[in-house]
């Protein structure tokens, strides 16, 4: 049988890399995106055999758009997507100006929605397919500081069962996996004092690792799991029970 095509957004580091890594270790031919050329051509220098690096904004409709031409005979229409990529641009709401709101929410939100439209009829023709979307743990809990990212990440749940119960009849999956602290770039940008905070709220101690959201992604879009959908996994080292 022929590989499965997975298509990963933000592969070029943290959690996302992770995803690609351990879905090409499970045997798909995985696209991995990146902002940039270099981004691109390093995914696709990881990957090898197993894959391919492709340039992709989020934030750009016709970047979106023009992914398949980007990708070419490279692989076939993705049966596998993880929304992954996505920003934060942190501040509190008196001090948020109109772009660090717009450019999250178009990052986050608008972004995932342009990329599972432009999937999505090559699964529905398929009759089958595996979504799943990053979002946060922040989405159920709160956080000062995010507004704009919490409400994009709230909104990805939304997004997620509402889709799932609109595709569930050709056999393709929705669910969000909702990290809660993860050692990446993104939780890098802390100060120390908010490091600590956050650490003294994990009961588990520690920050999670990349590869731990991996396995679990993995787990979703396996055969194993072809009965769960519009579901949310909390991997957050029991920092919250949802
Ligand atoms: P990260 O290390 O900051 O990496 C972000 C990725 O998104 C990079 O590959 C980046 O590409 C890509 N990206 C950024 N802007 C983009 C755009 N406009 N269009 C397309 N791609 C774009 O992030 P991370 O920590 O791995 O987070 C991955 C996902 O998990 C995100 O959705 C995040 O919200 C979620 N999450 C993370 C944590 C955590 O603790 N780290 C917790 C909860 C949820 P370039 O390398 O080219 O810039």
């Amino acid at each position: 049988m022929a590989r499965k095509t997975a298509l990963v957004t933000g592969a070029s580091r943290g959690i996302g890399a992770a995803i690609a890594d351990r879905l090409a270790s499970d045997g798909y031919f995985v696209v991995g995106t990146a902002t940039s050329p270099v981004g691109a051509e390093r995914i696709s220098q990881a990957l090898g055999v197993s894959g391919v690096g492709v340039e992709l904004r989020l934030d750009d409709p016709e970047s979106v758009q023009s992914l398949m031409q980007r990708i070419g005979d490279a692989a076939d229409s993705p049966q596998i997507l993880v929304n992954n990529a996505g920003i934060t641009k942190d501040n509190l709401m008196l001090r948020m100006g109109e772009a660090e709101w717009t450019d999250v929410v178009n990052t986050n939100l608008n972004g995932l929605y342009r990329v599972t439209k432009l999937v999505l009829r090559g699964m529905v023709k398929s009759r089958w397919g595996r979504i799943v979307n990053l979002g946060s743990v922040v989405a159920r809990m709160g956080n000062a500081g995010q507004s704009n990212y919490v409400a994009s990440k709230a909104a990805v749940e939304g997004f997620s069962r509402a889709l799932a119960l609109e595709v569930a009849s050709r056999n393709i999956t929705v669910n969000t996996v909702a990290p809660g602290f993860i050692g990446t770039d993104m939780t890098a940008e802390l100060t120390d004092a908010q490091t600590a905070s956050m650490l003294e709220r994990i009961p588990l101690g520690r920050m999670g690792e990349a590869t731990e959201v991996a396995s679990a992604v993995s787990y979703l879009v396996g055969d194993e799991a072809g009965y769960i959908t519009a579901q949310t996994i909390h991997i957050n080292g029991g920092m919250f029970a949802a």
